[in-house]
């Protein structure tokens, strides 16, 4: 049993994950209905700056902010939204961006000087080889080392994302091969000998940092502490915390498609919000009130790396 989990390399005081919506100009095959559909309303300006002013009050100077969807750049205020964030007095805003590519390099050129990291979730059944090779290379003009590209292996396709992984190790270009789950479900595709054989090597050369230290009880008086990933955690089935005193809700937020904001992930599937972004009357928690763990397992790997302990801090 784990007792207490640290992020040894914290690189913000607060931490927002956002699913702005679900709208989303592809319809891959292997997305689940509940992320992504072509009819969600693309959110208006109004929204997006009643978002910023609340974004302006979330307690702690430093915001990690990673902003996903369905696709995230087809609402057009979003820029507006990330230069008012920008200009706010005494706050840093660290903005992650997670893309399907798809909208153009001179758009990304524009988003750059407000955005720390983006992500080029790559998908060969809209994108081929080549037009994801020079998409890539164009972000990476633009954005360097705070690119990161995952590849979606279908099965099948091994060939293919094995030419393009090639092609952007052999430019040192930050890339990861992603197992693709069955629509609406948890389950991975089955793969064959080889595509497992090659995500193995392509996990172990992606290096991936261990940054979280566990304690975890043996029994009454042996402890063990080590370095883990969030999805070593997963891995090894320790993610049930329940009863653990948790920094969800205290210095982490899930924000859903509707604008909800969330303690964690669980408590967004338990339809539990803390109030809306969109609203003038949403006030953030103060950073005081932990919160005790009450589901069994802890349901994604972003969760899972939100620090918790057994006692109060
Ligand atoms: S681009 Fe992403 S959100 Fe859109 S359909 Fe594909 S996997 Fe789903
Ligand atoms: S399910 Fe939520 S509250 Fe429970 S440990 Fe995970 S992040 Fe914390």
């Amino acid at each position: 049993m784990i007792v207490s989990l640290t992020n040894m390399y914290p690189i913000a005081e607060t931490y927002i994950n956002w699913n702005l919506s679900r709208r989303c100009n592809f319809d891959c095959s292997y997305c689940s209905d509940g992320l992504h559909d072509n009819i969600s309303p693309l959110l208006s300006e109004t929204e997006l700056e009643r978002a910023a002013q609340s974004l302006a009050n979330v307690p702690g100077k430093t915001i990690f902010l990673s902003l996903t969807g369905g696709e995230p750049t087809l609402h057009k205020p979003l820029e507006r939204m990330l230069r008012i964030l920008s200009e706010i007095e005494g706050k840093e805003f660290k903005v992650c961006l997670t893309t399907n590519g798809s909208r153009t390099i001179e758009y990304f050129y524009r988003l750059r000087p407000f955005i720390n990291h983006l992500t080029f979730s790559a998908h060969l059944e809209f994108f081929d080889q080549e037009s994801i090779l020079k998409k890539a290379f164009g972000l990476h003009n633009i954005f360097g080392s705070d690119l990161g590209i995952n590849l979606m292996l279908l099965p099948g396709k091994l060939y293919e994302i094995k030419m393009i992984y090639e092609r952007l190790k052999a430019s040192s270009i930050n890339v990861s091969v992603r197992k693709v789950r069955k629509k609406n479900s948890k389950i991975f595709f089955e793969y064959s000998e080889e595509e497992e054989k090659f995500l193995c090597q392509a996990i172990e050369g992606a290096n991936l940092r261990k940054d979280l230290l566990i304690s975890i009880a043996r029994n009454s008086n042996e402890m063990e502490e080590k370095m883990v990933t969030a999805n070593d955690i997963n891995t090894l089935g320790l993610n049930q915390f329940q009863g653990i005193q948790c920094q969800a809700g205290v210095d982490y937020f899930t924000i859903g498609f509707q604008g909800d904001v969330f303690a964690c992930e669980s408590f967004m599937q338990a339809k539990k919000s803390l109030g809306s972004i969109y609203s003038k009357k949403f006030q953030w928690p103060s950073k005081g009130n932990f919160i005790r763990c009450p589901f069994e397992s802890c349901v994604c790997t972003a969760d899972i790396a939100i620090p918790k302990k057994e006692s109060l801090r």
